[in-house]
């Protein structure tokens, strides 16, 4: 497919105590695709999906959702733009319940406080919506049965899914997923491949952090191999194990 980025990254670094956690150049994250990010540990992959949803500030760099530059925006402003992130160990509420967790999820990512203080109103007024949208989202990820339970009781897989349902609150056009599978049993693991192959069928981009390469090779269109906070290669899936950089950082023996 010709070229159509959602995201496009340049320059993009931060540091932590004089060790450059990311240095990215330059990054373009093809429009409705799936992209692996894969990478040892430590090689920057969280921290470079903490730039650009605005949950961390870096020292330099610019980088733009479909031509709009997000640099100063927080989190849930990104929400609202249309990119949305999980995270490695999962948020959920653990005291409130399943449908709770995924009713927050529409105002947008660590917007909670901010629509509950400034504006209950609108939360009222939307609320049927909201409500709804949940139950919906928690059909689809076969979690209804659990909606009045505690976050807290569900299965680390389980929690997986909360966080994706919850995510996809706001619509997002581009999801960024930091290690969906890990800790998910393998039956689990199975149905998070397949709902992330049916949010790329229907049109939503996904940028996935996977440290399985069986994984990677099932279902990305597009891989990105980062480490020690550059992205070193980027190739398709089953053209990895050609590039000495990739096999020398990341595929050692294997
Ligand atoms: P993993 O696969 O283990 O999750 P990663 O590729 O996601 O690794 P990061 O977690 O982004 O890598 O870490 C990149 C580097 O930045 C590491 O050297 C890490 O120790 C450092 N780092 C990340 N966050 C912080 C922080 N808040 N304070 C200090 N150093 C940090």
């Amino acid at each position: 497919p010709k070229p159509d980025p959602i995201i496009v990254v340049d320059n993009i670094s931060r540091t932590f105590g004089g060790i450059k956690a990311v240095q990215v150049d330059h990054l373009e994250v093809q429009r409705g695709a799936i992209t692996g990010l894969i990478g040892p540990n430590g090689a920057g992959k969280t921290t470079f999906f903490n730039l650009i949803t605005g949950f961390d500030k870096p020292d330099s760099g610019t980088w733009s959702l479909n031509g709009d530059p997000l640099g100063r925006m927080v989190p849930h402003q990104v929400a609202r733009r249309g990119m949305v992130r999980t995270f490695q160990l999962t948020k959920a509420l653990a005291k409130l319940t399943v449908l709770d967790n995924v009713r927050l999820g529409a105002a947008g990512q660590r917007g909670e406080h901010f629509l509950a203080a400034l504006a209950p109103w609108v939360w009222r007024k939307q609320e049927a919506e909201i409500t709804d949208r949940a139950h919906e989202l928690l059909r689809r990820f076969k979690l209804d049965a659990k909606a009045g339970d505690f976050a807290g009781s569900l299965s680390g897989g389980q929690r997986k899914l909360l966080e994706m349902a919850r995510a996809l609150m706001t619509d997002p056009e581009i999801v960024m997923l930091d290690e969906p599978m890990a800790g998910v049993n393998p039956a689990l693991t199975q149905s998070l491949l397949e709902h992330i192959k049916s949010l790329r069928d229907e049109g939503v981009t996904v940028v996935f952090v996977e440290h399985d390469m069986d994984v990677i090779r099932d279902i990305s269109d597009w891989v990105v191999v980062m480490a020690q906070g550059q992205v070193i290669a980027e190739s398709l899936p089953d053209r990895l194990g050609d590039n000495e950089a990739v096999v020398d950082a990341y595929l050692g023996g294997h």
